[in-house]
């Protein structure tokens, strides 16, 4: 049996719930887990605001364990191996995004929290191709965040090829935010951070940040005019997009990450005079979430976390709901 935490109904509190995994399949692993960080993503389906979730739930999908069962057809993990694993635990492996590669565009792709269970629990089944080794240089005890949000924020500097020279901001800086900030200094953009919480400037600046400027101050869009060749949006609310866009270089891109469930009111024409592009992405497949592992551990890049017990996860997911982490919370055992 599996030991997890589980939330019952929309916003109602987790509670010790077992469940059996049965058989263990062929092409799977099963992980012990050590560490799991929360995702605003976890609390968007914990309380169902994307009108997904399935009763009771098992949430966590920043996942660092170690790996107790191999499945027979498992080659290239072992027991005993230090793995992550994030927002997809299984892939068809045999569609066209799949062969390409783009194993996160796979139509079919299973959410680790969506329709089965995550990492809010002592141990996790998930197919083997969707976890990745912990290299040496990766902390475990701060990886977790990089499972999903970091991912999530590394996986555009390699879709759209940002060179060093581009200038990049990131709008609304928590757990996806702050990531972004530190990996866009260490590939060497110059990076300018778009906060609403004015208190977080000193520490932002010392991630990497070379400006700060206020997320809900029109005239600080302003005086940015004309200025970014991309915007990481993770905020998951509806700002004024038409005065962010007016801050892109020409060929600029607007790229969401934050999952706005208000619809875009965007003019076509701030985009059609300097063919300025906006565009979303999921994650990162296993291959670039590899390489950004790798990434991590040249550059030093650990998220900054605020650590919980597992017996706290309710205090823990409490925080993230009400948007106060500094910057990411991880449960650990
Ligand atoms: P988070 O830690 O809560 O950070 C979101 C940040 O947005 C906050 O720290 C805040 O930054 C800003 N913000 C929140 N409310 C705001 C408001 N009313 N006005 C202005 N700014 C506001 O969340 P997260 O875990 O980073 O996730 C961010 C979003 O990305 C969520 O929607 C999540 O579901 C989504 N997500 C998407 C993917 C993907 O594959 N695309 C993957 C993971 C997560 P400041 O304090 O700096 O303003
Ligand atoms: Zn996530």
């Amino acid at each position: 049996m599996i030991n997890a935490y589980a939330a019952f109904e929309a916003k109602g509190p987790l509670k010790p719930y077992q469940y059996d995994p049965g058989e263990l399949g062929a092409f799977d692993i099963e992980i012990d887990v050590d560490h799991c960080g929360i995702c605003h993503s976890d609390v968007s389906m914990l309380d169902n605001d994307w009108g997904r979730a399935q009763y009771p739930m098992v949430a966590g999908h920043e996942i660092i364990g170690r790996v107790s069962k191999v499945g027979s057809h498992v080659s290239h993990l072992a027991i005993g191996d230090v793995v992550g694993l994030g927002w997809h635990s299984g892939y068809c492996e045999s569609c066209r995004m799949c062969m390409g590669g783009d194993h996160n565009l796979c139509s079919t792709a299973k959410g680790t929290i969506v329709g089965r269970h995550g990492g809010f629990a002592d141990k996790v089944r998930a197919q083997a191709i969707s976890a990745v080794k912990i290299p040496a240089g990766v902390n475990p005890a701060t990886a977790g965040p990089l499972l999903c949000g970091g991912i999530t924020v590394y996986n555009p500097l390699v879709q759209f090829n940002i060179s060093p020279q581009s200038k990049v901001a990131v709008i609304g800086v928590g757990g996806l935010g702050h990531m972004a900030v530190m990996f866009l200094k260490a590939w060497g953009c110059e990076v300018t951070a778009f906060s609403s919480d004015p208190s977080k400037t000193d520490e932002l600046k010392s991630m990497g940040a070379h400006h700060v400027l206020n997320s809900k101050d029109a005239n600080a869009l302003k005086k940015a005019a004309g200025s970014f060749d991309l915007i990481l949006s993770t905020v998951n609310v509806k700002l004024d997009w038409n005065a962010y866009i007016a801050t892109l270089a020409p060929k600029g891109r607007l790229h969401f990450l934050g999952a706005v469930l208000e619809p875009l009111d965007i003019g076509v024409f701030g985009l059609m005079g300097q063919q300025r592009t906006i565009s979303s992405s999921p994650v990162g497949s296993p291959r670039v979430i590899a390489d950004m592992l790798k990434f991590a551990a040249l550059h030093n890049i650990q998220p900054v976390v605020e650590t919980y017990s597992f017996e706290q996860i309710n205090e823990a997911v409490e925080k993230v709901r009400n948007g106060s982490p500094r910057f990411r919370v991880v449960l650990s055992r």
